[in-house]
């Protein structure tokens, strides 16, 4: 196990499941295990009284519970003031293991940080049936990354296990599983059958030392992507956050040049792009719990949505010359950008982005 717990609590309708029986089987024996009652299990994972920092405690506590709630659902930045890829989000976990200073969880997870998976997780399947029977003829990119990283406890889930076999028999959905981990044991001798893709988040190892702890380093990330793209799967690439920076550009570039020395363009299922943005709420809980990040401190303003989003100009410079050093890479990787309105993907890509169905159906087929 990569990352450490200080406990694990079991809901008691969950004792005897499958993915109980997994955790509890790969379980370092020092993390003790604790049985809560059903309808304790809301409590469990609310922030610890009395904690110096409860978000970062709510990380390491583990709670295994049924999800009552659908597991499938659109993803939360889709909506019509952005270009967007109509993506759909699958909730197998909640709250992740590292710790990036810029993390949405912060403010989204603020009232029940502990970690969550949902020992019901099977039951996404038959959601997920439902869906392709009711839309015959249309192909979906579906990803477990909202709430989580896909990938980190993998080696004491293996859930990815079970969605590959899943997603492998199913012609019309292509399954997304997105990390900042290098934790890709359980993937390497599973045949994906061309319906799996792996997308790595990347940043400078600037941004990777300052603010995204825990996480493997952006060299080991690259690696972990040649090796799956050998053993079968698609790949792709979202930087985002982009973090403007003294020197950003040069370290971007230097980080790109890495990734195409080690993957050929025309092997990337394309490239997403994203400029940090925050709430005012989440930008307080950021600043509070990493006080000497300098990456949080970068210029911003308050942009109609409600968020504090890099200066424009800046962000664009970035936008503009990332989206030209793909270009001149020879090889036409198809990139969007994430929560940014029509006009600045315009401006960056010089045509209007497709509706997020085209978007969407063309990302899952491709
Ligand atoms: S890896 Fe992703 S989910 Fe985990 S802390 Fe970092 S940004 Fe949040």
């Amino acid at each position: 196990m990569k990352f450490d717990l200080d406990a694990v609590l079991v809901e008691h309708g969950c004792a005897g499941s499958a993915l109980a029986t997994r955790i509890l089987r790969a379980l370092p024996r020092h993390v003790p295990v604790t049985h809560v009652a059903d309808n304790e299990t809301r409590e469990a994972t609310r922030p610890a009284s009395g904690a110096r920092d409860p978000f970062g405690a709510g990380k390491r506590r583990m709670v295994i519970a049924r999800r009552k709630t659908p597991f499938l659902m659109p993803c939360h930045a889709g909506s019509s003031r952005f270009a967007c890829c109509g993506y759909l989000v699958l909730t197998l976990a909640s709250n992740c293991p590292m710790d990036c200073s810029y993390c949405f969880l912060q403010e989204y997870l603020a009232d029940n940080p502990a970690f969550q998976v949902y020992a019901n997780f099977t039951d996404s399947f038959d959601e997920l049936d439902r869906l392709i029977d009711n839309a015959r003829g249309r192909s979906f990119r579906v990803g477990t990354a909202e709430l989580a990283d896909s990938l980190a406890f993998d080696s004491i889930t293996s859930i990815s296990r079970d969605l590959i076999d899943f997603f492998a028999s199913r012609e019309n959905l292509t399954l997304e599983l997105k990390t900042k981990t290098d934790e890709i044991e359980n993937l390497l001798g599973r045949d994906p059958r061309g319906r799996v893709l792996v997308s790595w988040t990347l940043s400078p190892a600037a941004v990777y030392r300052s603010s995204e702890h825990l996480t493997a380093s952006p060299t080991a990330r690259i690696a972990a992507a040649r090796a799956v793209l050998d053993a079968g799967y698609r790949v792709a690439f979202h930087l985002d956050p982009l973090i403007a920076y003294p020197g950003a550009e040069r370290d971007y570039l230097l980080l790109i040049d890495e990734l195409l020395d080690t993957i050929a363009p025309k092997q990337i299922s394309f490239i997403s792009m994203g400029g940090l943005r925050m709430t005012p709420r989440l930008r307080g809980a950021a600043r509070s719990r990493f006080p000497g990040d300098p990456m949080l401190c970068g210029e911003d303003v308050l942009a109609a949505d409600g968020r504090f989003r890099t200066f424009t100009p800046l962000r664009l410079n970035l936008y503009r010359t990332l989206a030209d050093r793909f270009r001149k890479a020879g090889a036409e990787i198809p990139a969007y950008l994430c929560m940014e309105a029509a006009s600045v993907h315009e401006s960056v890509f010089g045509a209007a982005p497709s509706r997020p169905a085209i978007i969407g159906n063309r990302l899952a087929r491709d």
